[in-house]
């Protein structure tokens, strides 16, 4: 039986970002549509690291009778703040409701932050890839991409979060980074890299 890695997201960034970094398996990369797979499955774990795993699950097991060894591969990521007791955390995408713009969910972040000294500002965006093997092992990667909220909205790159994420390092907010340098430093693209890491030694 041949293999292929299926990717649970219907993300076209996502898949562009996971073709590139796993290009040299020279193995086929689908999408779950590409691979016409279908689930809802409510993500109803405590962590990123659950979330990822129900997705992945949910995906494997309607990959089973596929004909093919599928590797199945799932992220759940999010914005954690420190000052905010780890909020949006893993609601990030439904925070103040899935289809509120990120101008207000930004804004409310920055006004919650205003009175937030620059020390207690941390934040970062974590990043849990699960990974369930044709065997049905599952192996598991997490990256984290540290920074803190800055001060005002800021860049037109990325999406979500990255106009409030601000790296001191650089002087930058996430948003004013190019593609490119973000997936190199940012939490999904160094997670799926180690993913690759592991992944290397088991195909
Ligand atoms: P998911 O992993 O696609 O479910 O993403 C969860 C949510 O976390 C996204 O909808 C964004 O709100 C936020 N998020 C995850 N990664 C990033 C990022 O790189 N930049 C900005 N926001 C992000």
């Amino acid at each position: 039986m041949s293999k292929r890695i299926i990717f649970a997201t219907g993300n076209k960034g996502k898949m562009n970002e996971i073709r590139e970094i796993m290009a040299d398996f020279n193995l086929p990369i689908l999408s779950m549509e590409e691979a016409g797979v279908y689930t809802e499955a409510e993500e109803t774990g405590s962590s990123f690291l659950e979330n990822s795993f129900i997705k992945a699950r949910a995906v494997a097991e309607k990959c089973k009778d596929s004909g093919y060894e599928d590797i199945v591969l799932a992220d759940d990521s999010g914005l954690v703040v420190d000052a905010l007791n780890g909020e949006p955390g893993i609601y990030s995408a439904r925070y103040l409701g899935e289809d509120t713009s990120y101008t207000i969910k930004n804004n409310k972040i920055l006004e919650r932050m205003k009175d937030v000294p620059e020390k207690d500002r941390t934040a970062r965006f974590v990043c849990a890839i699960a990974c369930i093997l044709p065997d049905g092992k599952e192996i598991s990667a997490e990256a984290r991409y540290e920074g803190i909220i800055g001060y005002e909205i800021k860049g037109t790159h990325g999406f979500g979060y990255d106009p409030i994420f601000y790296l001191p390092d650089r002087k930058l907010y996430s948003a004013e980074l190019d593609p490119e340098e973000k997936n190199r430093i940012s939490h999904r693209g160094r997670a799926l890299k180690r993913m690759k890491a592991i992944l290397s030694d088991k195909l």
